[in-house]
C-alpha cells in the first residue's frame, strides 16, 4: 500500500531533523567518533528481525544507534585521508536522487538522469581543460575510473598490435608493458589487478623525493619496454600532492605510441584554478584521467569519473546491449555506455548542483584556498623546534614529522604518540602516513568548511599534542 502524505511526512522530515542535528553540531563536536568499530559492532548486534517495525521507528532506531560512531569528516577540521566534505547542496540533491529512484542506466529509463549527467559532464570537461569530443563515465570512485579508463586502455593498444581483445580474450594476445611510478596509489595496482596484469607485466619507474616519476628512470624504462605501452601517471600523490612531469612524459610517450593514463583523483581540480593550473601542465594531452566528485568537488559518497579522449574505445570497452536497452549506436548518450554497472544511481544530479552552486569561480576559490591553508598549516607548525614538514607543500597535503632530529625510531614513536594524542583530543582529526620508511602525520585540507581560524586553532592543538608527547618520553 502506498503511504499517504502524513506517514511520508513522518519519515521525511524525521530523515531530515537527524541530517539537521547531526551537521549543525558538526563544528563544536570532537572530530573523531565516540566509539570503536568494536563497540559500534556490538551496539547494532541483534538477531534477523521476525517482524518488521514502523518507518519512522526504524529510522530512529538508525540514528540513535549509529550516533557514537559516527566520524566527523563532514566537519571543518578534519583533515584525515583525502576525504572531502560531502557538501550540503550536494547531499540534498542526492536525497532528491534517492526520492526520484531513477535508474540511472540509460535516457529512455531515466531522461532527466541522463540529462543532468550529459551536461555536467560536458562542464567538467570545460572547468578541467579536458579535450571536449572526451567522453565521461560517472563511477563509485577514483578506483572504478582508474579501472574504466585502463580498460580502454588495454583495449586500444591490444587493437593497435592487431588483437581484437573483445574476439580473442586475453589469453595468447600480444605483451603489453605498463609504466607506472613507484609512488602510485594503490588503487591503481587493484585496477591493474582486475584487468589482468600481474606484477611482471608492470615496469615500475623510480620517483624522486617528493614521489613524482623520476625521468631518467622513466625513459630508461621506456626504452626496455617491450610490445604495447601503457604510461600511468599521476596528478597528486597521495601522501605529498606531487605532480608528474607531464609536459617530459607525455612527448616521451606518444613517440612510443603509449596509452597515457592520469591518475588525478584530487589533484586533477587543480587545473580548475588558475593559480595551481601550472601544476598539472601537460596533462591534457594523455588519453584517459580519472578523478573523484567526492574528493574536491565535495559530493556525496560515492562518486568518481572517467574521462577518455577517444570516446569510440571508451565505449567499446564499457558498453552494455540488449534487445530491451535503448540501440547501442543511437544517437543519444547512454550513461551505461561508459561504467561497468547497468542499474546505478543518478550520480550526475549531486554533480550537476555541486557545479551549478560553486560556478567555475567556486570551484577555483576552493581549490586555492584549501592549498593556501595547507601552506598555512605547515608553516604555523614548521615554526615549533623539533618539528619538520617531510614534502614541499605545493596542493592541499602535508606531512609532518616530530622529533625530526631524533634518531629514526625515536622520531616514529614521537610522531605517533603526537598523532594518537591529537586523536584523543579531537579538536581536528590527522591520520598516519609512511613516507620514506618514516612515521608521519598526515593532514589533507578538503573540506568546504575548513577556514582560517580552523587551521590556527588546530595547529595549536596539534603543537600543544607534540610538547605533551615530548614531555612524556623524556
Ligand atoms: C583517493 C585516491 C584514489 C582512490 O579513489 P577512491 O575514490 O577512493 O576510489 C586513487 N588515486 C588517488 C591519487 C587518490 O587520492
Amino acid at each position: 500500500m502506498h503511504p499517504n502524505r502524513d506517514e511520508l511526512t513522518a519519515l521525511f522530515s524525521r530523515a531530515s531533523a537527524h541530517a539537521l542535528s547531526f551537521r549543525t553540531s558538526i563544528t563544536d563536536r570532537p572530530q573523531r567518533p565516540e566509539r570503536s568499530y568494536g563497540e559500534m559492532r556490538q551496539r547494532f548486534e541483534a538477531p534477523v528481525p521476525e517482524t518488521g517495525d514502523a518507518g519512522p521507528d526504524v529510522l530512529e532506531e538508525l540514528a540513535r544507534l549509529a550516533a557514537p560512531g559516527l566520524h566527523a569528516t563532514t566537519g571543518p577540521r578534519f583533515f584525515g585521508w583525502v576525504i572531502g566534505g560531502s557538501h550540503p547542496v550536494g547531499v540534498a540533491a542526492d536525497w532528491l536522487a534517492s526520492a526520484w529512484g531513477q535508474n540511472a542506466g540509460n535516457h529512455t529509463a531515466a531522461p532527466a538522469a541522463a540529462a543532468a549527467e550529459a551536461v555536467a559532464a560536458a562542464w567538467m570537461l570545460d572547468l578541467l581543460h579536458l579535450p571536449r569530443q572526451a567522453s565521461v563515465g560517472f563511477v563509485t570512485g577514483a578506483t572504478m575510473a582508474n579501472f574504466v579508463c585502463l580498460t580502454a586502455a588495454r583495449d586500444a593498444v591490444l587493437r593497435h598490435s592487431g588483437w581484437d581483445v573483445e574476439q580473442k580474450g586475453l589469453s595468447g594476445s600480444p605483451p603489453i608493458r605498463v609504466l607506472i611510478g613507484d609512488d602510485a596509489h594503490t588503487t591503481v595496482f587493484s585496477a591493474l589487478h582486475y584487468l589482468g596484469f600481474g606484477r611482471d607485466n608492470l615496469a615500475r619507474v623510480a620517483t624522486d623525493a617528493r614521489g613524482a616519476m623520476s625521468m631518467d628512470d622513466f625513459e630508461a624504462k621506456l626504452g626496455e619496454a617491450e610490445g604495447a605501452v601503457i604510461v600511468i601517471t599521476q596528478a597528486g600523490q597521495i601522501n605529498t600532492g606531487a605532480f608528474d612531469p607531464h609536459q617530459a612524459i607525455v612527448p616521451l610517450a606518444r613517440s612510443r605510441d603509449a596509452w597515457i593514463h592520469v591518475d588525478g583523483a584530487f589533484g586533477l581540480w587543480a587545473r580548475a584554478c588558475p593559480s595551481r593550473a601550472s601544476l598539472a601542465q601537460g596533462v591534457e594531452a594523455a588519453d584517459s584521467w580519472a578523478t573523484d566528485g567526492h574528493k574536491w568537488l565535495q559530493t556525496p559518497y560515492d562518486c568518481g569519473y572517467a574521462f577518455v579522449r577517444d570516446a569510440e574505445a571508451h565505449r567499446r570497452a564499457m558498453t552494455i546491449a540488449a534487445s530491451y536497452l535503448p540501440p547501442v549506436n543511437g544517437s543519444e548518450r547512454d550513461p551505461s555506455h561508459y561504467v561497468p554497472e547497468l542499474s546505478r544511481r543518478a550520480r550526475g544530479f549531486a554533480t550537476w548542483a555541486m557545479l551549478k552552486h560553486l560556478g567555475r569561480q567556486g570551484v577555483a576559490e576552493l581549490v586555492d584556498r584549501h592549498c593556501t591553508l595547507a601552506a598555512l598549516m605547515a608553516g604555523l607548525l614548521r615554526a615549533e623546534p623539533g618539528v619538520a614538514i617531510l614534502n614541499e607543500v605545493v596542493l592541499n597535503q602535508v606531512l609532518v614529522r616530530f622529533g625530526d632530529a631524533e634518531p629514526a625510531d625515536t622520531g616514529d614513536k614521537l610522531t605517533l604518540s603526537t598523532i594518537e594524542r591529537l586523536q584523543q583530543d579531537g579538536t581536528c582529526f590527522a591520520g598516519v602516513a609512511k613516507w620514506r620508511d618514516r612515521w608521519a602525520m598526515r593532514l589533507s585540507v578538503i573540506g568546504y568548511s575548513t577556514t582560517e581560524d580552523d587551521i590556527r586553532r588546530s595547529a595549536e592543538a596539534i603543537l600543544q599534542c607534540w610538547r605533551d608527547a615530548r614531555a612524556q618520553a623524556s
